[in-house]
């Protein structure tokens, strides 16, 4: 849950600290890749955490980034220059957006509705470009192998429903600012090895019959992300290999098949943790709480998913007010019961120690509401840098 850099870092701070272990994410990536046939392309959807320091490791070991949003592109274009901006997705673009993605020369729009994919043309015949679009579909695709959160199919404000896909197709021969490359999808999130796989399954096999219906040479599919990151189990991982496996004989079947996967979750997750200390401790009817420096406000993981957020304490000595060892709940310094780290942890807590909360590498900081109470933010510090 914790390496030995991280630990000797932790044990230095001395207030909410964001720790990145950027070999640690520089391996994770070379692992990922290699288990993955050399066919998928691999990207990286950077809402699940837009650091450059990151950002810039990951890009080494991916074909391009996944931005949903205008200030994604600003940030990774000026961040990292060189790095290519392998797609643009997400809903509510604005014409803004879509122009500096234009002139940025953006690899692929992921069209997310009919009229979009009107403004889209309007914009790109503006600028005397070609947008090269993959529509978004809303498929009813549903596999269950895990706590599988099933997205495709029900009503969505994600992407189109498949008939409006075939309209858009036909209306795509009166818009010249486009051409059509094939089909995105991203449908769910908590995805097991197997049920990626037949997730991916599902949209390609749904993917190349629209693409024979439709236009014979679209044969670019976007099995989007939501691999696995389960946080009761930290030092578990999504099976990389067996879903590598499971899409080899995709590929082999498809010999003009390109296939293009966007995880974020399961790419950052494991390299960042959130080290702060112990300001007070204290029982409250019978239950044992921990109140540390910092909170929800940097780390909202835990409050956006429900969960305990996984981690580990660093005692520093053994005179301070402490806990008696029984279940204690950690929470942060805002004013609200919301903010809770983890629950009922079994563990001893005294003033002064450090917790080191673990898999805070993705959807932690960045999705924040770091304005709440007007604390300060976190110090952020980077471990092992790379290259
Ligand atoms: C959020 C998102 C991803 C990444 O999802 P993870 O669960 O972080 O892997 C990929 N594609 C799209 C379109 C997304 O919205």
């Amino acid at each position: 849950m914790i390496t030995p850099t991280v630990r000797a870092a932790a044990t230095a701070v001395d207030g909410p600290t964001y720790l990145y272990d950027l070999a640690h994410l520089d391996t994770h990536l070379a692992s990922i890749r290699v288990a993955l046939p050399k066919r998928v392309e691999l990207l990286y959807a950077m809402k699940a955490n837009p650091d450059a320091r990151l950002l810039a490791v990951i890009a080494q070991h991916t074909t391009g980034i996944e931005v949903a949003s205008g200030g994604e592109l600003a940030h990774l274009t000026s961040a990292l220059p060189g790095v290519p901006v392998a797609a643009f997705g997400g809903p509510g673009k604005t014409d803004t957006e879509i122009s500096a993605a234009l002139a940025a020369r953006v690899h692929r729009f992921h069209v997310e509705s009919p009229q979009e994919l009107h403004r889209l043309d309007g914009l790109a015949r503006a600028t005397g470009r070609v947008a090269d679009v993959l529509l978004r579909v809303n498929l009813p695709i549903t596999a269950r192998d895990g706590p599988a959160l099933v997205m495709g199919g029900a009503p969505s404000p994600f992407g189109m429903d498949p008939t409006d896909a075939d309209d858009c197709v036909r209306q795509m021969h009166h818009l010249p600012g486009l051409r059509l490359r094939g089909v995105h999808a991203h449908l769910a999130s908590g995805l097991t090895a197997a049920d990626a796989a037949a997730t991916a399954n599902g949209i390609v096999d749904w993917a190349l019959r629209f693409a024979a219906r439709n236009d014979p040479t679209a044969t670019e599919v976007n099995v989007g992300g939501g691999m696995v990151v389960d946080y009761t189990e930290p030092d578990t991982r999504f099976d990389w290999s067996a879903y590598g496996s499971a899409l080899r004989p995709l590929l082999a079947a498809h010999p003009t098949l390109t296939l293009r996967i966007e995880p974020g979750r399961a790419v950052a997750a494991y390299s960042g943790w959130y080290a702060t200390r112990v300001l007070d401790v204290k029982r409250s009817q019978g239950e044992w709480f921990a109140v540390v420096a910092g909170g929800t406000h940097h780390l909202r993981t835990p409050a956006a998913k429900g969960h305990d957020q996984p981690f580990v304490a660093l005692p520093i000595d053994g005179t301070s007010p402490a806990t008696d060892g029984g279940p204690v709940t950690v929470v942060g310094q805002l004013c609200t019961p919301k903010d809770v780290l983890a629950r009922r942890a079994p563990v001893r807590l005294a003033i002064g120690d450090v917790v080191v909360f673990a898999m805070a590498g993705a959807y932690a900081w960045n999705i924040s509401h770091q304005n709440f109470l007007m604390h300060q933010p976190p110090v952020v510090r980077y471990l092992d840098p790379v290259r």
